[in-house]
């Protein structure tokens, strides 16, 4: 389908990717597609996949590209994901990239946006971020769902991720240097990539990704 929106959204764990997608996904009315996410409900419904990758994710390593490319795939063919989607986590290889193009054929990556934010503030982040291991809802250590321990949105089990844990994050910082920052080059070269300053209130980084989306003609 031509008029197909694809958005990757790039960023180091911790940069924003995960609630900027979200309240991008209320704007343009498509899908957040986190790889994460859909890796993380795999681990907790334990299906064939889960208990594959469940050891890979604790540990903060990446997950084959097969597989990921895999699951990208399958999820592009559902029914909302026909309109476009925001991709958060995913390509985080060279090889998922080159996969991507292939997935999407002509009508390819629409805009590449980086998430700029300094190691220790996204360290200093994930390590005081709680999640909704039911609904994905974000949380700081001192709100009051992460100190009870229960979502505000849906009544789920807040919990610190394993891989929010410090061993973890020093891990996927040095993965992100290493296998996934390379991609900034590969977009750049494409005239695709767009930098945004993610060290600011997460609605000013929102509204300066709508002003860029528009500024060429995009969702
Ligand atoms: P995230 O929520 O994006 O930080 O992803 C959590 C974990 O899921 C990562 O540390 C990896 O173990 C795995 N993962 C998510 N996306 C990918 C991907 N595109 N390629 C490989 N592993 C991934």
């Amino acid at each position: 389908m031509s008029a197909r929106v694809i958005i990757v959204v790039l960023g180091k764990q911790g940069a924003g990717k995960g609630t900027q997608c979200k309240r991008l996904a209320q704007f343009l009315a498509i899908p957040h597609v986190s790889t994460g996410d859909i890796l993380r409900a795999a681990v907790r419904e334990r299906t064939t996949v889960g208990l594959e990758v469940a050891a890979i994710l604790e540990a903060g390593q990446l997950v084959s590209d097969d597989l990921v490319n895999r699951l990208v795939k399958e999820r592009f063919e559902e029914a909302d994901a026909q309109r476009g989607a925001l991709l958060d986590g995913f390509p985080r290889t060279d090889g998922q990239a080159r996969a991507l193009d292939a997935i999407l054929g002509d009508d390819g990556v629409k805009i590449c946006i980086n998430l700029d934010v300094p190691n220790e503030l996204v360290t200093a982040r994930l390590s005081s971020r709680r999640v909704c291991q039911e609904c994905g809802a974000i949380y700081r250590d001192t709100d009051i769902e992460a100190i009870s321990g229960t979502c505000a949105n849906c009544g789920g089990d807040v919990i610190q991720r394993a891989d929010d844990l410090p061993e973890a994050i020093m891990r996927r910082l040095e993965v992100y240097e290493r296998d996934t920052a390379p991609l900034l080059a590969f977009y750049e070269r494409r005239g695709l990539l767009v930098r945004v300053d993610g060290d600011q209130d997460p609605q000013d980084v929102t509204a300066d990704i709508l002003e860029v989306l528009n500024e060429r003609g995009i969702g």
